[in-house]
């Protein structure tokens, strides 16, 4: 792919546009957001900070550390939500604009991808090999735990402990046998029912409602629920390793806890 960087440390913000609309295949996918570049700042980026999502916490200690672009996989602009610039909304693009920073964000395409994407980069830290996709627009991911030694969904709990750094709330019996896992980062738990048909005999997602708790019981499909936040803390950090290699741009990735 050919680019064209302003210097060697630094990328115009247009060409980074068009370089992760082609790396993510942006136009591939039926969003409720737009990707890509959000809110425009100064032309000239030389230091990218990532974060989960553009929240006015992650904006402040961006801007601290001298951010010309922020890339984000929650940005803003949702489907059916309110179009004025009032409160919320108001603080952070005003914050935003007052420091010409730019706002990049990836929603579905940051999820998909290959290589960079929340459910590639989440399967990497817990050995999960994926084998098929199940769900609507393909976005669950059926595949088996790499390492022998996770043999019950106790052990797979475990694991998502000690790599996730927190606790997993497990509905099942952490006895049971593991079968051939289905995953999806963030608030997927949506996707149970067609992870299930799938053939998982365990399920891991961000978040979990109500009525998950049943299905899963009735099912006998263990879930696990790993938290929206932390499975997709990888995918920007990713990505953002990745550009700071492609075009020599400086790279911070800023973790803003949120237990949910
Ligand atoms: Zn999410």
């Amino acid at each position: 792919m050919s680019q064209k960087t302003i210097g060697g440390d630094a990328i115009d913000r247009d060409d980074l546009a068009k370089y992760l609309a082609t790396a993510l295949d942006i136009t591939r996918f039926r969003d409720f957001c737009p990707n890509g570049l959000q809110v425009e700042g100064r032309r000239e980026i030389k230091k990218l900070v990532t974060g989960v999502t553009a929240s006015l916490a992650l904006l402040e200690a961006a801007i601290a550390k001298g951010a010309d672009a922020i890339l984000v996989h929650h940005g803003y602009f949702w489907r059916g939500e309110d179009a004025r610039v009032i409160g919320q909304k108001h603080g952070r693009l005003k914050l935003l604009l007052a420091h010409d920073v730019n706002l990049f964000a990836y929603h579905l395409p940051l999820d998909m991808h290959a290589e960079f994407g929340n459910n590639a980069q989440l399967a990497q830290r817990l050995g999960l090999l994926a084998e098929a996709r199940f769900g609507e627009d393909d976005l669950g991911w059926l595949g088996t735990v790499a390492d022998a030694s996770i043999a019950t969904v106790g052990d797979l709990a475990l694991l998502i402990e000690r790599q996730l750094g927190r606790v997993p709330l497990l509905i099942g019996d952490p006895a049971q046998k593991l079968g051939k896992a289905g995953w999806c980062t963030g608030a997927a738990q949506s996707l149970l029912g067609d992870a299930i048909a799938a053939g998982a005999n365990v399920y891991l997602s961000g978040e979990i409602s109500e009525p998950t708790v049943h299905l899963a019981r009735e099912s006998g499909v263990a879930y696990l629920a790993c938290g929206h936040h932390a499975t997709e803390r990888y995918g920007v950090q990713a990505l953002g390793t990745h550009l700071a290699a492609q075009f020599g741009i400086a790279h911070d990735f800023i973790d803003i806890d949120n237990p949910v």
